[in-house]
């Protein structure tokens, strides 16, 4: 089991993030806040899929004052994504924003920092210290990156403290696993704040997956990360359907009941591939209207003979020969069906 860190407890709309709080799936919407009717149906969806709380990208007047619009018609906690102008933070506190995120790489002056922390205080909302490596305002090698970015980061955090603010989350993004790994290490050991984890600008197709699945995983295994949003190149669905895995991946959290399958090798006379992929889409439906069978190992294996044996920490499973497949469970076999229907039959005894 892994253990986390302990953080400062943040509260963020109905959701409070770090100390033993169960670690939140964020989301981006993909969609300007000022086509209120589709971004509402974006977020929507994405609560659907498991989204917890909801980052809104926020670049003028309009699409701030929207988000009162918004606000009155979902309900997750909507984080306002605030750069440049500290102006825009104000009027989404407004607006109702439940959380406001901003870029310390270019929210800089004095003035900025009194006017946030000023309005903050007033509404009683949490800030995001959101460091990203495509925005610090100095110079970096990739091999002090980290270290750099650290110091900025504490450095910054303190403008914070010495006006009396301490409800703050942080993040520190770059777009390689490595450095992203050693900044939030370096700054997880000297605060208490709790941390959002994310590996930002990770390329296309499964290169993310890859890369944030890597980064966030690695840093969930130390005890690091009490919210954590995937960026992919894809839609923000697939966003939240990664975040869910890495953290039933880690056992940190539950969803959905795990599926295991053999890879196949020469043994294997069925299609294996798409049988689990079946099976697989059945129980993600399945779990919706059966929340029960989240905690069941399922496992689809390409032959008798040996499929039982390495699937034997399965709850249930098939085993496919060529013209039966066995039907076991905890690793005995307890009926045999034609193999055509095993995906049915699998199905029907889960059920
Ligand atoms: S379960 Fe059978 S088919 Fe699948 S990899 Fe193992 S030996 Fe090969």
């Amino acid at each position: 089991m892994i253990k986390r860190r302990k953080t400062k407890i943040i509260t963020v709309g109905n959701l409070r993030i770090g100390g033993s709080n169960p670690i939140a799936i964020q989301g981006m919407a993909k969609i300007s806040t000022d086509k209120v009717t589709e971004v509402v149906s974006q977020i929507k969806e994405m609560q659907r899929a498991g989204c917890e709380l909801v980052r809104l990208a926020i670049k003028t007047k309009e699409q701030a004052k929207a988000l009162s619009k918004i606000k009155k018609k979902v309900k997750i906690p909507l984080i306002a994504d605030i750069h440049f102008d500290y102006r825009l933070a104000l009027l989404a506190i407004e607006s109702g924003a439940d959380k406001i995120r901003i870029n310390p790489g270019n929210i800089t002056e004095k003035k900025a920092i009194d006017e946030i922390v000023k309005a903050l205080k007033k509404a009683k909302l949490p800030v995001r210290l959101g460091f990203n490596s495509g925005s610090i305002p100095f110079k970096y090698s990739s091999a002090n990156l980290a270290k750099k970015m650290a110091g900025y980061c504490l450095g910054y955090i303190s403008e914070f403290e010495k006006r009396g603010f301490y409800d703050i989350i942080i993040s520190l993004k770059t777009s390689d696993v490595l450095s992203t790994i050693e900044v939030n290490e370096l700054v997880a050991g000297k605060t208490k704040y709790p941390f959002h984890l994310g590996v930002t600008a990770t390329g296309p197709g499964i290169s993310s997956v890859v890369k944030s699945s890597v980064g966030i995983g690695t840093l969930l295994k130390e005890g690091i990360g009490d919210t954590i949003r995937v960026s992919l190149t894809n839609s923000a669905v697939s966003e939240i359907k990664t975040a869910k895995m890495i953290l039933q991946s880690l056992e940190l959290r539950r969803f959905y009941p795990e599926v295991i399958s053999c890879p196949t090798c020469g043994r294997c006379q069925v299609n294996l591939i798409k049988m689990a992929e079946e099976v697989s889409s059945a129980l993600m439906k399945l779990v919706i209207k059966k929340p029960e069978i989240k905690d069941m190992t399922v496992a689809v294996m390409g032959c008798e003979v040996n499929g039982p044996g390495e699937a034997r920490h399965a709850d249930i499973g098939i085993a496919c020969g060529s013209k039966y497949a066995a039907l076991f469970k905890n690793g005995k076999i307890v009926k045999r069906v034609n193999v055509k229907k095993a995906k049915i039959e699998l199905l029907k005894e889960i059920k």
